[in-house]
C-alpha cells in the first residue's frame, strides 16, 4: 500500500488543520486539552453543534457519500483525513451514531424515501442521533434483547428498556432495535427502526458516570408509537441492517490522533515541569515511558491507514477484521496512554480543574473515560472472537 497523499489530498488536509485551529480558538475552556466529551456540559454541546452546523456547510461530514444524499463522492481516504485531523485538534462537531453508524447503514439498507429524509440532515449537521440497541439483559448478547414493538396498523407499539444510550438527553433522534415477532427467537424476529426522541412515552434517566458527568442513559420505553414507514429494511429481519456498516472510514484513525496530540502535550508538560531540580523530560524512565507509547501509536495510525486502503480496494471483510483489531488495540492502547499520564504527573494528575492541576485535569478525565473504551461498541473479548472468526478462520463457538 501507498501511505503518500495525494497533492490535492495534501491541500484538504491543511485547509482542515487552518479551519479546526481557527474554531477551537473559541472553544469553551474544557476543550483545551481535550479529555472530554461535548455533551457533558451545555457549553460543550452548544459549541459541538455549532461546529456540526460549519461542517455540513462544508460537506465535510459526507464527504465520501453518493451525491445525491448529499455526499461529494469522495474516496473513503478523505473522510480518514478528515477524521483524522478533526480528532487531533480536539474538535467536536461530528454526531458518531449518526455519522459513523446510522448513515452508513441507511445508505446500504434504506428505501429511497428514507435516504431522502434522514440522510441530508445528518450531512448538513442538524439532527443528532443516538443508538438504542443495548439492555440491561442484551449487550454483548444482543440478540437477547427484549424490547417488543408490536404492529398496530400503521405503528409498531413500543415497550421497553435500553440502557447505556449515549448522549440520548440531548439527541433529536433514536434508533433503535426492537423485537417485533415474539414468536421467533435470538436474532430473528428483530426490527430496526427510527424514532422521534419527541414522541410521547420515552423516559430518559442520567447513568451518572464516575466523574460526575452525564453522558449516558436509561431509555424507558412506553407505548411509544412508531409509524411503519420508520423501519429500516424488512419487518423481522432488522439483524441483517445492522451488519450493514462497513462500507464507511471505520479505521480508528481518530482515537490515534487524540493519543498523538496528547503525547505531544504529556512530552511539553516533561520538558517544562522539575523534579527534585531535574526536568522529568531527563528522567529515563519517563522517557522510555512516552516514547513506547509514542511508537505503539504510529503503529495504530499505520493501521487505520492500511484500513482506509483495504476500504477503498473494496477488501471489505478484510477490512471489518482489521477494525476490529484496530478497535482492541486502539481503546487498549488508550488506557495505557491514560495510565501513564497518571504515573507520570503523579499525585498532581488526580486534581481537576485548578492552578495545580496540570494540563487543566486532562489525564485523571482520560483515566476514568477510558475504562469505558474496551466495553464500548462491542468489548475487547467480542472484537478478539470477531478477528478469530473472520481473519483467522478459526471455529465459531456461539
Ligand atoms: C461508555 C459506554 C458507552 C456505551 N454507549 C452505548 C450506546 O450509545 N448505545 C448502546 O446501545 N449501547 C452502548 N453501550 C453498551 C455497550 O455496547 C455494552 O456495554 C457492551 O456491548 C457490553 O455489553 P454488557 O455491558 O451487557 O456486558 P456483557 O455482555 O454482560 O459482558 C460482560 C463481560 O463478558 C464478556 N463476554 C460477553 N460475551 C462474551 C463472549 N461470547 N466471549 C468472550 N467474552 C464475552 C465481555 O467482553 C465483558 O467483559 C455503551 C457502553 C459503554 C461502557
Amino acid at each position: 500500500m501507498d501511505f503518500k497523499l495525494t497533492v490535492e489530498q495534501e491541500k484538504f488536509k491543511e485547509e482542515l488543520e487552518v479551519f479546526f485551529a481557527k474554531q477551537m480558538i473559541n472553544a469553551p475552556a474544557e476543550y483545551e486539552f481535550g479529555g472530554r466529551d461535548a455533551m457533558i456540559t451545555e457549553d460543550g454541546w452548544r459549541f459541538h453543534l455549532e461546529i456540526a452546523k460549519k461542517l455540513g456547510e462544508k460537506g465535510w461530514i459526507s464527504r465520501a457519500w453518493p451525491r445525491q444524499y448529499g455526499g461529494q463522492d469522495a474516496p473513503i481516504v478523505e473522510q480518514l483525513i478528515f477524521n483524522e485531523v478533526r480528532a487531533y485538534y480536539g474538535a467536536p462537531g461530528v454526531d458518531i451514531a449518526g455519522v459513523n453508524m446510522l448513515a452508513p447503514t441507511l445508505l446500504v439498507a434504506a428505501d429511497e424515501k428514507q435516504k431522502k429524509r434522514f440522510l441530508p440532515p445528518i450531512a448538513k449537521g442538524e439532527i443528532m442521533w443516538c443508538q438504542g440497541w443495548s439492555e440491561p439483559n442484551a449487550g454483548s448478547d444482543l440478540a437477547a434483547l427484549s424490547t417488543s414493538a408490536i404492529r398496530q396498523g400503521d405503528n409498531y407499539i413500543v415497550n421497553g428498556q435500553k440502557i447505556w444510550t449515549s448522549g440520548a438527553h440531548w439527541s433529536d433522534w433514536i434508533f433503535l432495535l426492537a423485537r417485533t415477532d415474539p414468536n421467533q427467537k435470538r436474532s430473528r424476529g428483530i426490527s430496526y427502526l427510527l424514532l422521534d426522541m419527541k414522541t410521547p412515552g420515552i423516559t430518559v434517566r442520567s447513568i451518572d458516570y464516575m466523574n460526575n458527568s452525564h453522558s449516558y442513559n436509561e431509555v424507558f420505553l412506553d407505548d411509544v408509537k412508531v409509524p411503519v414507514e420508520n423501519r429500516v429494511g424488512e419487518e423481522n429481519k432488522g439483524w441483517a441492517v445492522t451488519r450493514q456498516t462497513m462500507n464507511f472510514e471505520r479505521s480508528g484513525v481518530a482515537r490515534f490522533a487524540e493519543i498523538r496530540r496528547g503525547l505531544e502535550q504529556l512530552v511539553g508538560y516533561a520538558r517544562e515541569t522539575k523534579r527534585d531540580g531535574m526536568a522529568l523530560a531527563d528522567d529515563p524512565i519517563i522517557r522510555q515511558k512516552i516514547a513506547q507509547l509514542a511508537v505503539e501509536n504510529e503503529a495504530g495510525r499505520a493501521l487505520a491507514y492500511r484500513i482506509a486502503w483495504e476500504q477503498t480496494r473494496g477488501g471489505l471483510v478484510m477490512a471489518a477484521s482489521m477494525a476490529s483489531a484496530a478497535k482492541v488495540y486502539g481503546s487498549e492502547l488508550f488506557q495505557r496512554f491514560a495510565y501513564t499520564g497518571c504515573e507520570i504527573m503523579g499525585m498532581h494528575a488526580q486534581i481537576e480543574d485548578h492552578k495545580w492541576s496540570p494540563l487543566r485535569g486532562k489525564f485523571i478525565h482520560e483515566y476514568q473515560k477510558c475504562i469505558g473504551s474496551n466495553i464500548a461498541a462491542g468489548s475487547s473479548e467480542i472484537q478478539r472472537n470477531l478477528i478469530a472468526w473472520g481473519a483467522l478462520e478459526l471455529p465459531r463457538t456461539i
